[in-house]
This record gives C-alpha cells, structure tokens and sequence, in this order.
C-alpha cells in the first residue's frame, strides 16, 4: 500500500456527524517534529458553511428557549469532560502544533478557565431592576443571545483560542460555527465530540475546516449575526472590514510585538528567565510572546549576557519526547520565514548573539532554534514585523521614557511587561503605555477568564476584548422592558397628553 494511501482526511463535523459535504480541496496537516504529512484537512465551500449554518440555525430556537440553568449544567458537564481528557487533547494539540506537551497541557488549562467561567452564566446574564421608576412602573433590562455566532481561529493555541470563544457563546443561548485553522484542525473536532458527549443538541456547535473560500462565507452568510476572529493584523483588519460592512457584530484579535522593559533596577536573574520563557515558549508562536526585550541605561550587557547562556542552554526537540522544551515551528513556511528573518537581521546590521539556525535536531522536523539579536534599532525588519517564531530582539535605550515612546510609536500594542523594583517607575509604566494588556514582573499577562483579553491599535478591530465580562456582552445584546401592572392610570405613558412622558 503507498504511503499516500493510508493518510486519513480530517472532515467537517456539522450538526453532530462528521461529513465532506461539498469539499474536494484538501490541505496537508504536518506532523512538525518529523515533517511528515500526517494528515489532510477538508477546505470548505461556500456550500459547507451554509450548510453548517442551517443546522446552527435550525438549533437556535430551542437552545436559545433552555433554561439558563440547564444550559449551565451542560457547561459544568462538558468543563468535566475537557478536564477528564486533558492528557489527550493535550497530545492532540502538540502532534499537529509542535509545542511541548506540558506547554499544550497548559494551553487546555487556560482554555478550561473560560469554560469555568461560562459555567457561572446565570449569575453573569443578571439584569437590573428598578421598581417603580413611575407610579405603578417597573424598568428592568436582560440579555438576549445574537443568534448564530462564528469564530475563525489561529493555529497557534489550538485548543485554547476557540475556547476563548464558544463556551461563552453557546452558554449565552447562541449556536456556534467554528472555522478552526487549517494547519491543525483536529482539536476542535475532538471539542466537538465533548460537547457532543456532554449533552449539547446536535447543531449547537459546528466544525467546519477551511481557508479564505470558508472565512469569505462567513462573513457574507447573511445569517450569521457576529464574528469573532483571532489571528494576524492584516487578516483581522480584512475580517472586520468585510463582516461589519455586512452588518455583523466583529471582534477582530490581531497580531503583536510585544516590548518588556527591563529598568536597572530589576532583578536581572529573574528578568532574564522571564525573557527566556516569554521570548522561546511555543517557539515563539504565542501572540503574547515577548519579542524585543528593551533594555535600559547599562543593564544591556549583563541582560544580554545572561539571556545568551539561557537561550543556548534550551533543550530543542520534538514536542512529545520528554526533556523537550521548545518544539518545532509549525509548517515548513514558517521555518522558512523565520530562518529569512535572521538573514535579514543580519543583513541590517544588528548582533547575532545566538544563530537558531544552528540547532542541532535530527530528522526533518521544522525546527530553528532560539535566536537572539543585540543593538536592533526601530527602523530594522526584525524589530518592525511579526516575526512569530523563537527570535529575541534587544533594543538599547536611555530612559525609561525613551522605553515608553518606543512603544507607543509601534502599531501593535497587544502585550507589554515592565521588570522592576520601583512601585513608582512600574505605575508611569502602566499608565501611559498604549497597550491593551500589561505585566508588571510578569512577562506574559495573559488576564484570567473572568477578565477580558484585548490589545488596543492594530492588535484588536471592533470594540469588544475577547472573554470575560466583554465576551457577555460580545455575544448578548440588551433589551430594557418599561412595565406598568398598576391599576390607577397614572404615571410615565399614561399622562393623557401629547408630550414626552416622563416619571409621576
Ligand atoms: P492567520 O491570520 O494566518 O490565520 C487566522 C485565521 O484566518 C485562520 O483560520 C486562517 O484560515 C484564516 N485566514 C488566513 N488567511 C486568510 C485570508 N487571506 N483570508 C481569510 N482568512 C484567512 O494567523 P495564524 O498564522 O494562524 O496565527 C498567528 C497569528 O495570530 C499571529 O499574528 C498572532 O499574533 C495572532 N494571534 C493573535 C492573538 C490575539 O489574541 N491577539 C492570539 C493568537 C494569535
């Protein structure tokens, strides 16, 4: 039998069954430790997120009528089931992302604090209730669900970014289609089979696999009412432009460059681990990931130092084999843009400190290794781009305000951290940086559940940040009832005149 014969073919999973439905077109899932094809995925038409639609409107009215308490108890049910199979989705993440296994089980950890947080959704739809605004009147306010919802997903938290998005939506009363990314679909059909264990009506939550041909669908499909999408800058930027224009609610995440300073005054052992595990976890792949560590006045060359024996103390391997601590990057494109990126570093005139093109990896998975660049300057491309893979820039400055306009003058403005031992540097920091998420001593300031996650500029199109109290309100919208059950016929609406009513 050819090899070829025996790779499986990921398919959609629409109204509870796996199908094909109208797709012929097929994309490779790579395994990145090896660089094997291990898998094809389905690309939908515009055919199979209608379809998907259908079955996501056709669950609609009953779901959104459950109970808030049943509704919640399904969460709590499903919450079980992710938690029960955290080793396996787990596995699942790192086969086709590449990151280690304990960075993928944490990625589920992360991901199942939303759902904590969704199982608590009869106390977050609380309204408010004024009793007798008027004589005889009531005013009271509740939240309704949108309908049917969509989420277009990055590759590089498979499991965990479109949980940032569906537990909330489905808890709230909507149904769900979710367009998970093409490079590792696999993840979400196995969410699929949870929520379909859990006791979620069929067509509640729909997979559909699928590139731009998919994402266009959705944001033309006139029965979609709201669009949540993570991923790069310029795709976001497209997504809400296009979905908004279609009359759709959007929130649209987007990419970063994400700065943390490091003042004289820090703890620099500590500073540099930080740097270490922000700048090279996941490979870099992380949208909170630390990219250029600025560092300021003379803690450059003993930070640098530092981080140098660091970076090249990681022990790069595959991501199930144990010791691994960083894995691979996840396509043969992305090796090839990153591996681009530190020629072009070099070529601009910045210190290679440490060449991740050396590493030392047998096989042909996509593995570059940790990369460090000294003396970058704003106007280089490796200070300017998303690179999204294991590369550290550090960029030399005087001052704590230097710092600070050095990030306010960036378009991305995800994440930001600040290392210090000054309560007062720490509070100038945090409050004129123009960054939607800040650390302080912290590098990667991912926000719990029962926050919102969101960057400001380029990072975040759309008004609502992503989970948390913003993700109830993203996916409910408000409706304010004026009731009167007095039998006197007195008070607002009831005053006998022509005029704007107002309270008696
Ligand atoms: P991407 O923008 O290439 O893809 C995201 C989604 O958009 C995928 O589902 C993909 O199929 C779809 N897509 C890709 N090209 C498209 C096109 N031309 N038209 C329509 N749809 C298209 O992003 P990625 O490479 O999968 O993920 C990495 C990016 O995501 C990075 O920029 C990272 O910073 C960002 N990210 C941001 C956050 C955040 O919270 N701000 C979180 C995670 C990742």
């Amino acid at each position: 039998m050819s090899r070829r014969a025996v790779i499986k073919t990921i398919q959609h999973r629409i109204a509870g069954s796996e199908t094909a439905g109208a797709s012929s077109r097929t994309a490779p899932v790579w395994d990145p430790a090896t660089g094997e094809r291990q898998a094809d995925v389905l690309l939908a038409e515009a055919a199979d997120i209608d379809a998907a639609v259908h079955a996501a409107r056709a669950a609609l009215p009953d779901w959104a009528d459950t109970s808030l308490m049943r509704r919640s108890r399904m969460m709590f049910a499903f919450r079980d089931l992710v938690e029960k199979h955290l080793d396996d989705l787990a596995r699942i993440v790192t086969a086709e992302h590449g990151k280690v296994l304990e960075d993928a089980r944490a990625e589920v950890v992360r991901g199942l604090e939303v759902i904590d947080f969704a199982c608590g959704i009869p106390q977050l739809l609380k309204g408010e209730y004024s009793d007798q605004v008027s004589t005889g009147v009531d005013l009271f306010s509740f939240r309704q669900p949108l309908g049917v919802c969509a989420g277009i997903t990055p590759f590089n938290f498979p499991a965990m970014v479109p949980m940032w998005m569906h537990p909330i939506a489905i808890a709230t009363g909507n149904t769900f289609v979710l367009k998970p990314s093409e490079r590792n679909p696999s993840a979400s059909n196995f969410v699929a089979e949870l929520y379909a264990e859990a006791g979620l009506p069929d067509g509640v939550f729909n997979v559909v696999h699928g590139d731009k041909v998919a994402v266009d669908a959705i944001l033309d499909h006139p029965d979609i009412a709201a669009v949540s999408f993570v991923g790069s800058t310029p795709i976001a930027r497209y997504v809400h432009e296009r979905a908004t224009a279609n009359g759709k609610r959007v929130q649209a995440l987007g990419g970063a460059k994400n700065h943390a300073v490091v003042l004289p005054d820090a703890d620099l052992d500590r500073a540099a681990d930080h740097l270490i595990a922000a700048g090279y976890g996941s490979a870099g792949q992380r949208c909170m990931a630390i990219s250029v560590a600025v560092a300021v006045g003379d803690v450059a060359d003993p930070l640098v130092e530092r981080v140098r024996d660091k970076a090249q103390a990681i022990k790069v391997g595959p991501g199930l084999e144990a010791g691994s601590e960083m894995g691979p990057v996840v396509t043969p494109q992305a090796l090839e843009r990153i591996r681009g990126y530190i020629g072009s570093g070099i070529d601009a005139g910045a210190d290679l400190v440490v060449d991740g093109r050396e590493v030392d990896v047998q096989g042909d998975g996509f593995f570059v290794g940790p990369t460090l660049f000294d003396r970058v300057t704003p106007e280089m491309d490796v200070y300017r781009d998303e690179i999204f893979g294991p590369v550290l820039v550090v960029v030399r400055v005087g001052s704590l305000k230097e710092a600070i306009d050095l990030i306010n003058d960036n378009d991305w403005a995800n994440g930001t951290a600040i290392f210090t031992s000054s309560g007062r540097a720490a509070r100038v920091f945090q409050r004129s940086v123009q960054v939607g998420m800040i650390g302080v001593n912290v590098p990667i300031p991912v926000p719990l559940a029962f926050y919102s996650f969101g960057g400001w500029k380029q990072s975040l199109f759309g008004g609502h940040h992503i989970h948390g109290p913003e993700g109830v309100a993203f996916y409910t919208r408000a409706k304010v009832v004026t009731s009167r059950w007095a039998e006197e016929k007195v008070g607002l609406h009831d005053s006998g005149h022509l005029h704007f009513p107002t309270a008696v």
